[in-house]
């Protein structure tokens, strides 16, 4: 009944856990969300009130398919002034959020016999977007006491003729990993060779690096015509339900996205539009606010995480998330008789148990880890680290 292309994917791997915190909030059960993949904070006030004033002003129409010019020409500025990248406003298109930006790109770029090279631990959603498309994601491991960087030898031996293109995400979710600059130096040098592969940079997380400031990958080198920058305001101004995302690059890769855009979602939401100009353009005092809470909330889960027995977390350099090895935990017996096989497994087992709601690696392909998001308060990090180890000792 229903197409190739839609069996090729598979559902969102968070739906699960939040469909069982739901029920245990329905039942009045204590529930610590440690799987949310968004900033607890408000949309900035400036932002919201530009929202606000856009709806009242009549800003409520269609608009090019792209994204309207001003907002292209807010986007050509910040990533002047924060990523120090020379981009016009007809090398960018605006999407309903990045999630949207990078899905266009796929299925702009790839099709049946291409590859795609993805970086195990992966964003869920990156297999899916190329195996939609009919292409092959290929994954390549990296080594998770270096900020999961690239192993290099996996990496080149990955690499043949079909190779139509590598998705980097630096800061990464779901490890928080930030790759140094000899990582991406010693990449684009593996890449020399070949123009013809289409490197995605998903750099979302980019405002949110705790050791070194952020380097936008094109600019390492700003005359390769294949790179793709993704960014969004989702992370960076708390605006994950807004939608606005976009990408920066080729100018034939634009019109072929922007025509994609045009026939199907027309345009980003207009209200939204006008709302990230303020973001993007306005104060951004706040946006370091919130990465200072962050910061600390990052070291925090650390020390908490590390009163937990058998469990290792090297420590990210930036997003919101830590991605523990509780290897030690699987395969043993509980209670009952049953026996946690799977990162999944122990997930549900630390749910049932204690009503901290985690996502299992399995789903990021790293299936001795559990991903905890610390974009929530102290008080709750402390509380499900507290819990997760009671529950954990009775293994
Ligand atoms: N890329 C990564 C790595 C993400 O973690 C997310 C959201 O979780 C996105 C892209 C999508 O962000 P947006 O809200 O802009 O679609």
């Amino acid at each position: 009944m229903f197409s190739d292309r839609i069996s090729r994917i598979q559902p969102s791997a968070t739906l699960l856990m939040t469909s069982k915190a739901a029920e245990l909030k329905r039942t009045n059960q204590p529930v610590y969300n440690m799987s949310v993949g968004e900033p607890d904070f408000s949309t900035p006030l400036n932002i919201q009130q530009a929202g606000i004033d856009a709806i009242q002003k009549g800003h409520t129409k269609y608009t090019p398919g792209g994204g309207t010019f001003e907002l292209k020409e807010a986007i050509c500025k910040k990533l002047k002034r924060d990523n120090n990248l020379n981009f016009d406003t007809n090398q960018i298109v605006v999407s309903s959020g990045a999630k949207h930006s990078l899905y266009n790109a796929c299925q702009v770029l790839f099709q049946k016999n291409d590859e795609v090279i993805i970086f195990t631990p992966y964003w869920v959603s990156f297999p899916d977007f190329v195996a939609v498309t009919g292409a092959k994601p290929i994954f390549v491991d990296t080594d998770s006491s270096k900020q999961n960087e690239p192993n290099f030898n996996d990496l080149k031996n990955k690499i043949n003729k079909n190779t139509k293109g590598i998705i980097i995400n630096s800061p990464s979710n779901p490890t928080g990993g930030v790759w140094s600059d000899e990582a991406i130096l010693e990449l684009l040098d593996v890449l020399k060779a070949r123009p013809d592969i289409w490197i995605f940079s998903d750099e979302c997380y980019e405002q949110l690096t705790y050791n070194t400031p952020f380097k936008s990958i094109a600019t390492f080198n700003p005359a390769l015509k294949n790179i793709i920058t993704f960014q969004s305001c989702s992370k960076t101004y708390a605006m994950t339900g807004w939608r606005i995302g976009y990408l920066a690059g080729d100018i034939d890769l634009v019109k072929a996205v922007s025509k994609l855009q045009g026939q199907s979602t027309s345009c980003p939401n207009s209200i939204a539009q006008y709302a990230a100009i303020e973001a993007l353009a306005g104060n951004q005092t706040q946006v370091l606010e919130m990465k200072d809470v962050f910061h600390k909330r990052r070291d925090l889960i650390l020390k908490e995480l590390n009163k937990i027995p058998h469990i290792t977390c090297e420590k990210p350099n930036g997003a919101f998330y830590v991605f523990p090895d509780f290897k030690y935990y699987l395969n043993k017996t509980i209670n009952d008789g049953k026996v946690i096989q799977t990162s999944s497994d122990l997930s549900l087992y630390i749910l049932d148990q204690t009503g901290v709601v985690t996502v299992a690696g399995d789903s990021f392909g790293a299936p001795d880890n559990i991903r905890l998001s610390y974009a929530t308060s102290d008080t709750i990090i402390i509380e499900a680290c507290k819990r997760m180890k009671s529950a954990l000792c009775k293994i």
